[in-house]
């Protein structure tokens, strides 16, 4: 560890101890050659778990999924208690909403759900609100803090920088939050950490906006097909209808016909006496009539009216005989 408090930070070397000896050979002293590995040793385990991540995004695992990954490997990586929270924003940046922070209570992770993007709304609010980093090394007196002290203390966070998230073309996604137990100043290694991985989440859920865009393109397409589909039944009955309806004036038209011919020679009257009263003038072709014994002569398109609007009429005919010659049976 080197420094103390606020600014201790975990360092590794590669030490190299070389006797110094005289111009007789005797061992005079020690030289000793130390070389900060850190650096090397944090960007190896950071390209591997990187890898891995990449890997999880080019497989389209779940967002939820990829993003807890990161959490838990970015609090792997670093040597310091550091919880991670990812927020992501809403299409129209104005919220944030919960993505992911695999180590923060649940309580706090509901409380923080839905929070506005603006100045001095905790860390993430105002980086969302910048598009620029928000570093609180100590929540206990930062201002920003002001409305969430309380929920900070009783999920024992004392200090939270945030980054935010952007996509290629400049719409903020989310943010990235390192969260701290005690009050904290980052290091150089730290921002490192923060630029790769909100890359790495920027990417990820940039796909996932792209899957979301796809899935909701094919629910249009299924649809608008459906309705399609539904347009074309509906057309099909409807002919089916219209052919029906034809086919029964087809076969209505021929009953009338050969009711004509029957009727021809039964004693008539000249003018049609269906046409109400505004009276028709044509000659008359066949006889109708109700089953209450109510009959009437009229042209074809008026006898054809009142068999189709009277519910009792039909057309008279001699053959049937009627009644009479049942109750006569
Ligand atoms: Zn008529």
């Amino acid at each position: 560890m080197l420094g103390s408090g606020a600014r201790a930070r975990e360092a590794f070397f590669d030490l190299v101890y070389e006797p110094r000896r005289d111009g007789e050979g005797a061992v005079v002293g020690i030289q000793m050659i130390g070389v900060e590995t850190t650096q090397v040793k944090h960007a190896q385990g950071l390209m591997l778990e990187h890898q891995v991540l990449l890997e999880q995004i080019a497989r389209q695992a779940l967002l939820g999924d990829v993003l807890d990954g990161m959490a838990r490997c970015i609090e792997s990586l670093t040597q310091n208690d550091v919880r991670v929270s990812v927020l992501l924003a809403d299409p129209d940046g104005a919220h944030l909403r919960h993505g992911a922070a695999p180590s923060l209570p649940d309580f706090y992770n509901q409380a923080i759900d839905g929070i506005a993007a603006g100045e001095g709304i905790g860390s993430c609010g105002a980086a969302a609100h910048r598009r620029g980093p928000v570093i609180v090394t100590d929540i206990a007196t930062d201002p920003f803090w002001d409305d969430f002290r309380e929920l900070a203390g009783k999920a024992g966070l004392a200090a939270c920088w945030s980054t935010p998230i952007v996509a290629r073309d400049g719409r903020l996604l989310g943010t990235f939050a390192m969260y701290h137990g005690v009050p904290r100043v980052p290091q150089e290694s730290d921002f490192a950490l923060a630029r790769v991985f909100t890359g790495t989440a920027a990417l990820a859920i940039e796909r996932h906006h792209v899957e979301l865009a796809k899935a909701a393109a094919e629910a249009r397409a299924r649809a608008a097909h459906e309705a399609l589909a539904e347009a074309v039944r509906v057309e099909q009955k409807l002919r089916a209808e219209a052919e029906e309806r034809a086919a029964a004036a087809a076969e209505l038209a021929a009953q009338m016909r050969a009711a004509a011919v029957a009727q021809a020679d039964s004693p008539h009257p000249e003018q049609c006496q269906l046409g109400g009263r505004a009276g028709c003038t044509a000659p008359v072709e066949l006889k109708v009539t109700d089953s209450w014994g109510d009959s009437a002569w009229g042209c074809f398109i008026h006898a054809e009216e009142a068999l189709f609007n009277v519910p009792s009429v039909f057309l008279a005919s001699e053959e049937s005989k009627g009644l009479a010659a049942y109750r006569n049976r």
